[in-house]
């Protein structure tokens, strides 16, 4: 949809750029300079419109659809997709963490808490779109969701006051929101989520609490690597394991993802892939293209397949 607005804007830009009068000139002559100018008109606009675009609809490449209903839904990741960290803000000054990432108490963790008081201003932590403004008091408490132009979604939990609405527009940095201790939350805390495509990645391979920054300019997601590196940057950047004040922090957060699947198995067919397939096997077997496999699914086309690897096609 967005191309035909980009074409019929193009067009208006051009038909007023044709009428530019031309005395004297041959009708070929006057077309170079022509097709010159609408090149840089035709940049400068489309490159306006995608900004325009982008802040409506942040990573709308990633995301199928804006919604205010689910917190997160995941869908398949992308084989690779590099995350630009630059023009980050730290969601909360304080440095400790209390709570890593991973397993806990047998659940998944899918976050990381921050020791925040109550009160304390709670930053977005780049720019975006804030996608929900919700309270929920068996989980996330007060909490916000934001979704990134990087193609993050972030997620702020316990908050004692929001001060954000659904669908505003956030910079890097703007205050979202007040530490506190609602929800499923004993002692105040910041649970702090990074999600892409609905799916939970550890916070710590981007932000280092402790020292108040971004662990690099952009960060190349890779998903054979991700757990690995989870791992990792736990070790590295997290509380580390056997702290036993943990059950003060047992705010798990497998939560409001109310059946959401429905749409996704409807609209969109997932191919696994088995030992020896090839692209040009998996789309003869499923009645596609290469080209639009690796469109869907943000792949090159030379790209080695793992067995087990979900492809999206429909
Ligand atoms: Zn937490």
């Amino acid at each position: 949809m967005i191309f035909n607005k980009l074409k019929k804007l193009a067009l208006v830009t051009f038909v007023s750029l044709s009428a530019i009068p031309t005395m004297g000139q041959d009708i070929l002559a006057r077309q170079a300079p022509i097709d010159k100018k609408m090149k840089a008109v035709d940049s400068v606009v489309l490159s306006r419109l995608v900004q325009i675009e982008q802040l409506e609809n942040p990573a709308a490449d990633l995301y199928e659809d804006w919604n205010n209903k689910y917190a997160h839904k995941a869908t398949v990741l992308p084989d690779t997709f590099r995350i630009d960290l630059r023009n980050f803000c730290m969601p909360t000054t304080n440095r400790v963490v209390t709570s890593n990432f991973g397993r806990r108490w047998g659940r998944q963790h899918k976050g990381i808490d921050v020791k925040v008081y109550i009160g304390d201003t709670i930053r977005a932590a780049f720019s975006g779109k804030v996608r929900m403004v919700r309270y929920d008091g068996k989980g996330y408490g007060k909490y916000v969701v934001i979704r990134h132009g990087n193609g993050l979604e972030t997620i702020y939990g316990h908050m004692s006051k929001q001060l954000v609405d659904e669908d505003q527009l956030v910079e890097a940095g703007d205050p979202i929101g007040l530490g506190g201790n609602t929800g499923r939350s004993t002692g105040s805390h910041l649970h702090f989520e990074t999600r892409l495509c609905g799916v939970a990645l550890n916070p710590a391979i981007f932000f280092d609490f402790r020292n108040q920054d971004v662990v690099g300019d952009y960060y190349m997601f890779y998903r054979s690597r991700h757990d690995h590196e989870s791992e990792l940057a736990n070790r590295l950047r997290g509380a580390g394991s056997g702290r036993d004040d943990m059950a003060q922090n047992d705010d798990d957060v497998e939560l409001s993802v109310a059946a959401p699947e429905a749409k996704y198995t409807k609209d969109v067919k997932f191919h696994k892939v088995t030992a020896g397939e090839t692209l040009s096997s998996i789309a003869r077997k499923r009645g596609t293209t290469v080209d639009a496999l690796c469109k869907l699914n943000r792949i090159g086309k030379r790209i080695r397949l793992m067995p087990g690897q979900i492809l999206k096609y429909n």
